[in-house]
């Protein structure tokens, strides 16, 4: 292939911006020109593009966010939308495109490769929901920005002797949870995967109470209820004192770390790497610290495993 393009699409996620730098930059040493597409798909629906030299993505790889923008398009989930999406790069004379964002954006990049539009992905999530990656981009990220906040919560939850449920993102998939849970020294993990009830978190709040703890954090996961209902439930059955805290949005944004940088470079020289040799319909990933590639279906259709393991482990070593 000479002529690629790339879009960020679906949720944005710390580390899109090296993926992208990253992309342009392989591109442009495989002597390939490359477009950048504005607000994913709804923007290549507008034949919203612009060619990318060097420059064009200096100074962005310490930036959250995508400076490509992202937006979610209904138009593209039909089969009309993906035809004209195929036939406005078509008529630009782009032979392959790089897709960065999470299972939906993934998706597309599926329907494009059928609609004769070979296109790679490179998984662009912080909920690291997708089973066929160890690590998607953003994550690390957010699961820093997560214990930042944990250990500032705790320095006050310790000086006033409170409990401190904090709920952070993960709808079906609680990796946010317990990964930050387990580095900042929770007491209790709630994820999607192994609901705590209200009753079992009592139970082990009594218990510790008794031995003369008054000060705790609890992480968890949105998908697995509500911060305030939780410290509700614990107020009104104990004798401490609870505060919820839902971080939100802030785990969304900010500077990637190295980790996320640097999946981001891999990916995204790999997935040039596939275009030039005129492979799509693959997705990018990390398997036991290396890249590679799978198709799109397969590797879409893997059930994501929960870290039982690390769970567990967290268990014993907390409350
Ligand atoms: P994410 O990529 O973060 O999972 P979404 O699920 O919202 O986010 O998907 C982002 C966009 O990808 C959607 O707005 C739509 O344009 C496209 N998309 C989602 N699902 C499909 C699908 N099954 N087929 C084609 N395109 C899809």
């Amino acid at each position: 292939m000479k002529k690629i393009a790339v879009l960020t699409s679906g949720g944005d996620a710390p580390g899109m911006n090296a993926a992208i730098r990253a992309v342009v930059r392989y591109a442009l040493y495989e002597q390939m020109e490359v477009y950048g597409i504005e607000r994913g798909y709804a923007g290549l629906l507008e034949d919203k593009m612009a060619s990318m030299d060097m420059a064009s993505v200096s100074n962005i790889i310490q930036r959250g966010g995508t400076m490509l923008k992202t937006a979610r398009c209904p138009e593209f989930a039909t089969q009309e939308g993906v035809d004209k999406g195929a036939k406005i790069l078509k008529n630009r004379g782009i032979e392959g495109l790089v897709v960065i964002g999470g299972d939906g954006s993934l998706r597309g990049a599926l329907d494009l490769t059928h609609a004769g539009i070979p296109a790679v992905g490179i998984p662009g999530t912080i909920d690291n929901d997708l089973a066929y990656t160890e690590f998607s981009l953003g994550f690390d990220t957010a699961v820093n920005t997560a214990l930042d906040a944990i250990s500032k919560i705790r320095d006050t939850m310790n000086s006033h002797e409170r409990i401190s449920i904090v709920e952070v993102m993960g709808r079906k998939c609680g990796d946010i949870a317990l990964y930050a849970g387990i580095n900042g020294g929770a007491e209790v993990i709630i994820v999607p995967e192994r609901k705590v009830t209200i009753d079992e978190l009592v139970f082990k709040f009594t218990q510790s109470r008794r031995s003369g703890k008054r000060s705790g954090i609890v992480v968890l996961a949105e998908g697995a209820g509500r911060a305030e209902d939780y410290a509700k439930a614990l107020e009104s059955t104990t004798d401490l004192t609870v505060r919820p805290t839902v971080l939100g949005h802030i785990q969304r944004g900010g500077s990637p770390t190295g980790t996320d940088r640097l999946l981001g470079t891999r990916c995204g020289a790999y997935a040039v790497k596939l275009l030039k040799a005129g492979t799509g319909g693959r997705i990018v990933g990390l398997k036991k610290g290396d890249i590679y590639d799978i198709d799109i279906d397969k590797g879409l259709a893997l059930k994501k495993v929960f870290n039982s393991e690390l769970y567990e482990l967290a268990n014993i070593i907390s409350l």
